[in-house]
């Protein structure tokens, strides 16, 4: 039997700002993409109020929101969505890439990954409850909130010097607590934050709670000596947990190029993976800059990298498609 189902230009997995922007370029193009947004679409920015940080947004936004708008204008143009988690992913060098959600199977001729990162979580009371009421894991995107008032930073690698670095400009006094007296930070980052004058360094604490003070808002951080054992609270307006994030590449790390910390692999100044016809944008694989904007950015590289791949694609017998036009009859499987 020829298989006649349909077959879609593009699938795009994720709804944050890649996935929606790559979305939006993709259906102006007239690809009519379906994108799996998430069950919790939106991405990171669904659980971030104020944003400041987005060019065309003077007086800010909030996450949600902005989401929203992201979505309507992808929408406008004729995507599709499927608000829902993927289960599976089949990945093609050059072929049909699949989708799964439960035992439906969605086929495309091309697929954008764009389903993001996640800050990694201490796991703490507070944590999840206080967060944007003083608990944050964005250094640049709400550093600001927090002028002359009183910081403390978790974490002892990059992100956490990069982040006391960007919020000393703002906040009177900063602490950075990390739960070893050693820094995973490069010498070069660590020096850098030893020299502002209101960084201090506090080792080897770790966080037991975040406590909300009488206007519901952070009030102090409980922190535990880990050598000691013994406890303090630690009295602060806004605390940073930067210890690291998690790429969202686990339905597709063991079939396309990933890093050692499961980053997919792109080539450089591309969005294109070591497979044909499979892009990845967004903080999947952007381990450096993580901002809307810059996920955004990479949205519409992919969405761009796509287009092109459909065009000049020449019909392939494994791809069962021709470009541009409808799909063709499978290829009968031989001795079937
Ligand atoms: P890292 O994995 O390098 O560091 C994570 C830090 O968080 C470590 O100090 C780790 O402690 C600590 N940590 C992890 N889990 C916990 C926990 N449950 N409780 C307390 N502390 C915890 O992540 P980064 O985000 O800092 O950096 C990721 C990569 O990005 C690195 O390669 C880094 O070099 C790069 N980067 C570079 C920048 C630059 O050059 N400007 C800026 C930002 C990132 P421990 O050491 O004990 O495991």
């Amino acid at each position: 039997m020829p298989d006649e189902r349909k077959i879609e230009n593009l699938i795009v997995i994720g709804g944050g700002p890649a996935g929606y922007t790559a979305a939006l370029y993709a259906a102006r193009a007239n690809l009519e993409p379906l994108v799996f947004e998430g069950f919790q679409w939106g991405g990171q920015l669904q659980n971030t109020t104020d944003v400041e940080n987005y060019p065309g947004y003077p007086e800010g936004i909030m996450g949600p929101e902005m989401m929203s708008q992201f979505r309507a204008q992808a929408e406008r143009f004729g995507t599709r969505f499927v608000t829902d988690d993927v289960d599976r992913i089949e990945l093609s060098d050059g072929g049909v890439q699949k989708v799964y959600l439960g035992d439906e199977e969605y086929l495309a001729k091309s697929i954008i990954l764009a389903m993001g990162a996640e800050p990694r979580r201490l796991g703490v009371p507070g944590e999840m409850e206080l967060g944007g009421r003083g608990v944050s894991t964005c250094g640049v995107c709400d550093g600001a909130f927090f002028k002359g008032q009183k910081v403390i930073v978790i974490g002892g690698g990059d992100s956490a010097m990069e982040d006391s670095i960007f919020i000393s400009k703002y906040a009177s006094e900063l602490t950075l607590a990390n739960r070893r007296d050693e820094f995973r930070a490069s010498k070069i980052m660590q020096e850098r934050a030893k020299e502002q004058p209101n960084i201090e360094f506090k080792t080897p604490f770790v966080v037991e709670e975040f406590v909300a003070g009488e206007d519901g808002k952070l009030g102090h951080v409980r922190l535990r000596n880990a050598e000691t054992g013994g406890t303090e609270d630690f009295p602060t307006d806004g605390a940073f947990i930067a210890i690291g994030h998690i790429p969202r590449s686990e339905v597709v790390v063991d079939q396309v190029d990933t890093d050692e910390d499961g980053y997919v692999v792109t080539q450089p100044g591309s969005t294109k993976t070591n497979l044909a016809g499979v892009f990845a944008v967004g903080d999947l694989v952007d381990r450096t800059y993580r901002q809307a904007i810059t996920a955004a950015g990479t949205g519409c590289m992919g969405a761009l990298d796509a287009e092109w791949y459909l065009r000049d694609t020449p019909p392939s017998p494994e791809a069962h498609w021709l470009p541009g036009g409808e799909p063709t009859e499978v290829a009968p499987t031989p001795g079937a």
